[in-house]
């Protein structure tokens, strides 16, 4: 395949903003994509070299790509510079100067696997003289490239693919093609390989060889690919968690630290990874629990998830989750920060033991398996849980939760059917946490998407930033509230300097407002919001006309709690369905508590009376 094959497909589908035409546009194209380029088309098509939790960077500094740019075109660096300030984007530039020049793609046309692995050698080049290699290398690509080609390249090499296909719609795309007559039964075998992998590359080139659905089926969890993490709902009470669970759950403690996937190899001395819930390795940072799973299981290979909380060394306590966030992202006085802030792992899921894919198995059989093979230690402990069938029984043991210094307890469903549903959100786990009187029943975590300026003692930093929640089947960030409180003035400082480089000119596309911020930001940065309830908007675009036609749910009174979720992604954030969810519970809770009065309900809310969530895990 040529590389010109995938150009011509961005150029197509940059005419279009419509998800349908994008999918169709992909699905079209990936059909003929052969098995050997199919991977790395897969990667390209999301501006990635290799799947994301391998962390291969592609970005090369702007400065470097503009030196190759000059030597390829022969235009000078000063010129180069002007033109990619004028057009804001050097991929435009390399287009222009070469189509101007007339100097570029006069040979054979590149292959696409030529320049994917062309791409990866310049992504791992390093050491002494690598700034030149590389400059040689990516002038020597855009020499042979056409201008349209050489615009994508430059793109690729900064890390700055504008348009990068979003991983669900690649799925889409493929069920398309290899669903047959049932595209969206295919959809959910190949989202379910998707979850178990974490690779799109590897889920779509076993399609390309076998062209079977059933192939997938037989994919594989392996140590060193993290699989997509299972999530919980929400349930307003103890009471509601029982009856969800039909009558009898078994309730684990909420640690409240950072989840961790640990992947122990079965070779002794290879190398054990730790994986964050959005899937970056993050083994470095806690070498202690490096160290010790390997002697804390009696079963290798394996996969177990669990929390890492911060624990008071002498007596064993839990501490608060923020001293975690000292060890994040650390890349020196790690044995300091080890000793510093001593961290606990609690595990409570397995995912592998042994040969035996034990994901599939459900909860109960997994926590006998777990508690098997467990050895437990000064680091490595099990997660507290007891199963119930009473409401008092559960308040005890919640109790004792929060005494603990816990953030709540998480139901888990004895059902049958509760296997590890790696990368869903279902009622198969159940959050209860503390409650709030006289605020929405949990946080919400919303991602920043723009700002407004501070004045008199903010000006010069933000004062208020607006954030938003995601969309998941639009692949949008509709807002959900204008957030100006819980900020301390060194808090509102950092964040300024840390989304500075994230600021753009206009509303990004995928950022739904009527509201026009000082400052756009990209979707990345999620923040931790509580607020006193959710309320039927005009303004916000949060879940738009789902409870009443023209309207959103915006967030009412929202703060700032103080955590900023680094564990998220802005596609990680709280989803319009959540918030949905969360409204619905608001209302049928406030039904409840008038009723209970025995008063008529006041003001009659401005809503449809809502649905109440379906029963049973599903
Ligand atoms: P979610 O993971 O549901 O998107 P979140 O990341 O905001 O939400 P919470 O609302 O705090 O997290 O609840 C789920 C998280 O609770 C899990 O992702 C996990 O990190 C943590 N957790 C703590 N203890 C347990 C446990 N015993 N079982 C499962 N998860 C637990």
């Amino acid at each position: 395949m040529k590389f010109a094959d995938l150009t011509d497909l961005f150029e197509r589908i940059s005419t279009t903003t419509k998800r349908l035409e994008i999918r169709a546009l992909l699905a079209e194209h990936l059909k003929g994509v052969s098995e050997q380029d199919m991977a790395p088309m897969v990667y390209l098509l999301q501006g990635q070299l290799r799947p994301e939790y391998e962390g291969v960077e592609l970005g090369v500094a702007d400065s470097l790509a503009r030196k190759a740019l000059a030597s390829a075109s022969g235009a000078s660096e000063e010129k180069v510079r002007a033109e990619a300030s004028r057009s804001g984007d050097l991929g435009t530039t390399a287009e222009a100067l070469l189509r101007s020049q007339g100097k570029a793609g006069g040979g054979a046309p590149l292959a696409l696997l030529d320049v994917y692995r062309e791409l990866k050698e310049i992504a791992q080049a390093s050491g002494e003289g690598s700034q030149e290699t590389k400059i040689d290398r990516l002038s020597k690509l855009l020499l042979k490239a056409s201008p349209t080609e050489a615009k994508y390249l430059v793109r690729f090499t900064l890390g700055k693919l504008r348009l990068g296909v979003k991983e669900m719609t690649v799925l889409d795309a493929l069920a398309v093609v290899y669903g047959g007559e049932e595209p969206r039964k295919a959809r959910t075998v190949i989202e379910g390989a998707f979850n178990v992998t974490s690779d799109l590359g590897e889920v779509a080139s076993t399609l390309a060889r076998t062209g079977d659905l059933e192939a997938l089926a037989r994919l594989r969890a392996k140590v060193g690919k993290p699989i997509r993490p299972m999530l919980g709902e929400r349930e307003a009470s103890l009471k509601d968690v029982l009856e969800r669970m039909e009558g009898r759950a078994a309730l684990e403690y909420k640690y409240d630290g950072l989840r961790l996937q640990a992947h122990i190899p079965s070779a002794e001395g290879a190398p054990v990874r730790l994986f964050s819930r959005r899937l970056e390795d993050v083994s470095a940072q806690f070498p202690e629990i490096v160290r010790e799973l390997p002697g804390a299981l009696t079963v290798r290979p394996a996969i177990v998830e669990g929390e890492c909380v911060p624990v008071d060394p002498t007596t064993g306590e839990l501490r608060p989750f923020q001293e975690i966030s000292r060890r994040r992202g650390r890349k020196y006085d790690l044995e300091r920060f080890e000793e510093e802030v001593p961290v606990r792992f609690f595990v409570f899921d397995v995912l592998l033991a042994g040969e035996e894919q034990v994901l599939s198995l459900p909860y109960p059989e997994r926590r006998e398996r777990l508690e098997r093979i467990v050895k437990l230690g000064d680091r490595v402990q099990l997660a507290t849980r007891e199963v119930v069938d009473q409401v008092p029984e559960a308040e005890r043991f919640f109790q004792q939760a929060l005494t603990d210094g816990c953030e709540g307890v998480m139901a888990k469903s004895l059902a049958e059917g509760s296997s590890y549903r790696a990368g869903a959100r279902g009622f198969w786990w159940i959050k209860y946490k503390r409650e709030y009187t006289h605020e929405l029943a949990d946080t919400l975590d919303a991602v920043v998407v723009g700002a407004f300026w501070g004045r008199g003692k903010r000006a010069g930093r933000y004062g208020a930033l607006l954030v938003s929640v995601y969309d998941a089947q639009e692949e949008t960030f509709p807002t959900l509230c204008k957030v100006g409180t819980g900020f301390d003035d060194a808090t509102l400082e950092s964040l300024t300097k840390q989304l500075r480089d994230k600021q753009v000119e206009s509303r990004p596309e995928e950022v739904l407002s009527t509201l026009t911020p000082d400052v756009w930001i990209r979707p990345t940065l999620v923040l931790e919001l509580r607020g006193a309830e959710l309320t039927l908007s005009p303004i916000h675009r949060a879940a738009l006309g789902r409870v009443r036609e023209g309207y959103g749910l915006a967030l009412h009174f929202p703060r700032f709690t103080g955590r900023v979720r680094e564990d998220k992604g802005a596609e990680q954030a709280s989803t319009t369905e959540e918030v949905v969810r969360l409204y619905q519970t608001q209302v049928r809770r406030a039904a409840e508590e008038t009723s209970s009065e025995g008063t008529e309900l006041k003001d009659t809310p401005p809503q449809r009376p809502a649905e109440p969530p379906p029963k049973g895990p599903f």
